[in-house]
């Protein structure tokens, strides 16, 4: 399966221009799209889930054109919104037993089947009877898959899915899905570098609706080598460092500030070299256009 984005756009009634040209090739496996919160990653997987209209540009499943032939797509597709609601009072079997005939699967023991399957693959058999509203917001990310998944969806879309979840909910919501996607396209919008590092074999890094980088996470890193360079300072002294350098990044360590600046040569001024990752590419990218604080 190939999805290919053509010069998409999108300015909703508003004037907000959400979308500024998006052109991007996926192939099966995971994608991870990353960008800041208001970077256009929802308006972007909302179009191809086939949930609102383009202004501009085109959407190809292979041969489909997601644009004009939305049922075609949604028999396609699986779709894991970023506000999930559930309904608090249903178990998670019967709801995924609903779901499942909604989506036309008609025979009840297919069903049954289908659905001890799904809770098996997230992990949920000894929660199947537990009320929804009593999950945790891993369980319930976890149940979001397994809705996504009925109907053998050819392409998968989660959008900011480990967002508010503890540690462990997050690894454990990793390990689901790096079992997916070997013959599916799964595109992952995110804002946390880690989910693209840990599971997505390629990427693309969009901010303000267009897409700044696009590749994958080895070449990104290696495309940085000699280029990153460190520095620990005092906090006072951050401003004076802003105007005289790329500065891609901030943290504070036991009451120093440590900083990152993307640069060509070496800064001299007491930097020394720092072995780039993938933060680096995705900060030195979005650097010019968000103030590295405010990430
Ligand atoms: P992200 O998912 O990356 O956080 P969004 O696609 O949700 O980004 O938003 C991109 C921009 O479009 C933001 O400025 C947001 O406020 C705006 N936006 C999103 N949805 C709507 C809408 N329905 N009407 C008007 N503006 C919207």
């Amino acid at each position: 399966m190939k999805l290919v984005i053509n010069s998409l756009s999108k300015t909703y009634a508003n004037g907000v221009h959400a979308l500024k040209d998006v052109s991007l090739t996926l192939n099966n496996g995971m994608f991870g799209l990353l960008g800041p919160n208001g970077a256009g990653k929802s308006s972007l997987m909302r179009t191809i889930a086939t949930l609102q209209e383009a202004d501009k540009g085109s959407i190809y499943l292979d041969d489909l054109d997601v644009l004009k032939n939305k049922t075609e797509v949604r028999q396609l597709l699986g779709y894991l919104p970023q506000e999930f609601g559930v309904y608090p009072k249903i178990s998670a079997e019967r709801m995924l037993d609903h779901i499942a005939q909604l989506k036309g699967v008609g025979n009840k023991g297919e069903r049954k089947d289908l659905v001890e399957g799904l809770l098996e693959n997230v992990n949920l058999s000894k929660d199947r009877k537990k009320h929804l509203g009593t999950y945790s917001g891993g369980m319930k990310q976890r149940f979001g898959i397994a809705q996504a998944l009925i109907g053998n969806p050819k392409l998968i879309i989660v959008d900011e899915p480990t967002a508010g979840l503890d540690p462990a909910e997050r690894n454990r919501f990793y390990n689901l899905l790096s079992q997916l996607g070997e013959n599916t396209i799964v595109i992952l919008s995110t804002h946390i570098v880690e989910d693209v590092s840990t599971l997505c074999s390629n990427f693309a890094i969009i901010c303000q609706g267009e897409v700044l980088y696009a590749g994958d996470p080895e070449t990104a890193v290696s495309e940085m080598e000699g280029k990153i360079y460190s520095k620990a300072i005092n906090k006072t002294e951050i401003a004076f460092y802003k105007d005289d350098y790329n500065v891609i990044s901030t943290q504070l360590k036991t009451g120093k500030l440590h900083i990152r600046i993307l640069k060509e040569t070496d800064p001299g001024n007491g930097f020394t070299p720092a072995i780039p990752n993938l933060e680096d590419v995705y900060f030195g990218n979005i650097a010019t256009r968000v103030d590295v604080n405010t990430i």
